[in-house]
């Protein structure tokens, strides 16, 4: 089954063709990705009807580009497959109703996935994949959970965060180091720079038991830390690449601690981390060391497939609709809020 997946949820349009006649990453007949963050960059953050209208523009070129790449007509197509939610309403509207638009005209099936499974499941799309069962690190721009998957739809949410979320909170202390949006990967590049021992920041809720996070706390230090330099007249360029990387190492080692304490709650061997956080090198090193430590392993998807893309979406798509899922219906599906453990197997 040739499924054409779309990502719209927030500020990525991403679209991709997933073949479920093949396995793991060879079924992936092709992907294209917009992305929207030179727009929003310049307002520190995304501008949610700015998202849509852009969505909508490119939209269409992009589902004719893949179609190109992968030598096929709209006709070669069996079925459709968008994120519904979580996200943006507006942007989630515009990948939900072009979806639906172009499943009715070709008479084809059509089904609105969840935004965080096609995360959870993009390193699916490795050519060595995990075997289920597994523990998921979920760190992105929206979301920071743990869940243990049994199976594609079986999940079980182990611990979230109670506040901000950690690639949320690297945005922020992107902003509050005068780096441009989004954050992450600037802080991360900073700290490279920075001295581990000049500061130490807090990790939050690591000193009690459970999995659950929050990240506001230590957003409030990193603001009170650059003020206090700043206050001193010594917020030089080394002292900011000194804060992110006390930043970064407080993050880092919080997912690390909680990831450890899944993991041996669990028992299991298999650590998959995904989202736009998983792309942060510190945190991978880090996850190696505690991973071999237990004889364990971590799984990532590649590198563009961490942030928002089109392939998780046809992935997910291709295999609930091949088990011959459909929307309820036929009615388009766009939910802002969407808990992943209300997912059901196929
Ligand atoms: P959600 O998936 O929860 O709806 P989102 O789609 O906006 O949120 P993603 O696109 O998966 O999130 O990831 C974007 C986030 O990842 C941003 O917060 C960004 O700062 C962060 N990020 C990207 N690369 C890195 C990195 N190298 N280190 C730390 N954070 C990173
Ligand atoms: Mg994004
Ligand atoms: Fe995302």
């Amino acid at each position: 089954m040739r499924v054409l997946g779309i990502e719209t949820s927030c500020d990525e349009t991403g679209v991709a063709i997933y073949d479920t006649s093949h396995t793991g990453g060879s079924g992936l007949l092709a992907d294209a990705l917009y992305s929207q963050i030179a727009m929003h960059a310049e307002y520190g953050g995304v501008v949610p009807e700015l998202a849509s209208r852009d969505h909508t523009r490119k939209l269409l070129p992009l589902i004719e580009q893949v179609l190109h790449d992968a030598k096929l007509t709209r006709n070669d197509l069996d079925g459709i497959a968008y994120t519904a939610g979580p996200g943006l309403v507006g942007a989630l509207m515009v990948g939900a109703s072009t979806a639906h638009g172009m499943a009715r005209a070709l008479d084809i099936p059509v089904l609105g996935v969840h935004h965080m499974e096609g995360h959870l499941l993009a390193p699916m799309l490795e050519d060595d994949a995990p075997d289920f069962p597994f523990v998921a690190l979920l760190v992105s721009g929206g979301h920071t959970q743990l869940v243990e998957v049994q199976a594609l739809g079986h999940y079980q949410l182990l611990g979230e965060s109670v506040d901000d979320a950690a690639g949320e909170a690297f945005d922020k202390a992107a902003k509050m180091l005068g780096l441009a949006y989004p954050g992450g990967p600037h802080v991360a590049k900073l700290a490279e720079q920075g001295d581990p021992k000049r500061f130490r920041f807090p990790r939050p809720m690591t000193d009690r038991p459970g999995l659950d996070f929050s990240f506001s706390g230590l957003k409030t230090h990193t603001l009170t830390a650059i003020r206090q330099l700043e206050a001193a007249g010594e917020l030089d360029t080394q002292a900011k690449a000194d804060v992110a990387r006390a930043f970064e190492e407080a993050v880092v080692d919080t997912l690390v601690i909680k990831c450890r304490r899944a993991l041996d709650q669990t028992g299991l061997k298999r650590l998959v981390v995904a989202g736009g956080v998983s792309a942060n090198q510190r945190l991978r090193e880090r996850l190696a060391v505690e991973t071999e430590k237990r004889n364990a392993r971590s799984y990532y998807p590649r590198g563009r497939f961490c942030t928002d893309n089109g392939a998780m979406i046809a992935y997910v798509g291709a295999q609930r609709l091949a088990a011959g899922e459909r929307d309820d219906n036929g009615v388009m599906k766009a939910t802002p809020r969407w808990p992943l453990d209300t997912l059901t197997p196929t």
